[in-house]
């Protein structure tokens, strides 16, 4: 279904500028931004995933993952199709990197969502994951008010890689009691190379969404890519200057989608660990 779309401006002879994430596209009349999600038609841009639901699945929460949110309970988790981010190595490509999936999704209105939300037992409230949730947002944005309108001890959580304008950020925050955000490496270089990003506005999105809600961080550790030690100690000391709170979860990685480098050292991982864990207080390792 195709829904009005939010944070754009109408430009002169039909272009649009999108100020969702930091891409900021301008769009041709007819033309997708980026995320392959977003459409221009004649002059105004549509979000063309809303409500296209691809998974719903009740989760524990460990696995979105949150280890110190909730811990024990199982959340309601539902994703769509699309990203914003090409990572070579997506765990979830089948989803978030091709975006003809209309046929394979299923239309869930927000009062639909949020009725099953309420009415699955054992869950503490809903998680947006398995695709980007920022580039879903007109949807998320509402499910979010909603279930909190309805009963605001339900919890909200994203799963994002943090690739998002401030504004839209904030505007959303409210209704958000829990996050995990990738920081896929602290270079630069490797989110331009290997993730089609940028990394200043995902460290800007962490120092916003840590004041406002929980916050926890993974990062996948790509053999020959990020792993090496003098750069994850910058990352936990960049997390540990915004709050020593934060748990960051090191991730082994292991070969998939386009990205082939074998699986990351196992004695690597606990080196990492023992280094992150000098600026913060929960370091946690994942996938071993
Ligand atoms: S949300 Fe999509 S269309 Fe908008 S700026 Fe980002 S990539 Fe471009």
């Amino acid at each position: 279904m195709k829904k009005k779309a939010m944070f754009y401006k109408r430009l002169d002879d039909d272009k649009v500028h999108c100020y969702l994430c930091p891409h900021n596209c301008l769009i041709k009349e007819g033309d997708l931004g980026k995320c392959s999600v977003r459409l221009n038609e004649e002059g105004s841009l549509f979000s063309t995933n809303y409500g296209q639901v691809t998974a719903l699945s009740l989760d524990p929460i460990e696995k979105k993952p949150l280890k110190f949110f909730k811990p024990n309970s199982k959340i309601l988790s539902v994703g769509s199709f699309g990203c914003n981010l090409t990572c070579s190595f997506c765990q979830n490509y089948s989803i978030a990197q091709f975006t003809d999936y209309h046929s394979h999704s299923q239309q869930v209105s927000v009062r639909e969502l949020s009725d099953t939300v309420f009415n699955t037992s054992d869950n503490i409230g809903v998680a947006f994951t398995y695709n980007e949730p920022s580039i879903w947002y007109e949807y998320v944005f509402e499910s979010a008010k909603l279930i909190k309108e309805r009963d605001k001890n339900k919890s909200v959580v994203l799963v994002t890689n943090g690739f998002i304008s401030e504004e839209p950020l904030k505007e959303l925050l409210p209704f958000v009691d829990a996050m995990n955000i990738d920081l896929k490496a602290f270079s630069n270089e490797y989110y331009e190379n290997i993730c089609g990003g940028r990394i200043n506005p995902v460290l800007k999105s962490i120092e916003i969404a840590a004041k406002e809600c929980h916050v926890e961080v993974t990062t996948l550790l790509v053999t020959g890519e990020n792993d090496n030690l003098e750069e994850i100690e910058d990352l936990s000391k960049f997390l540990g200057s915004i709050d020593r709170d934060i748990p960051l979860h090191l991730a082994r990685y292991f070969p998939m989608y386009k990205m082939d480098n074998p699986p990351t050292n196992i004695d690597l991982m606990y080196e990492a660990k023992e280094i992150a864990s000098k600026h913060l207080n929960n370091v946690v390792l994942g996938n071993v």
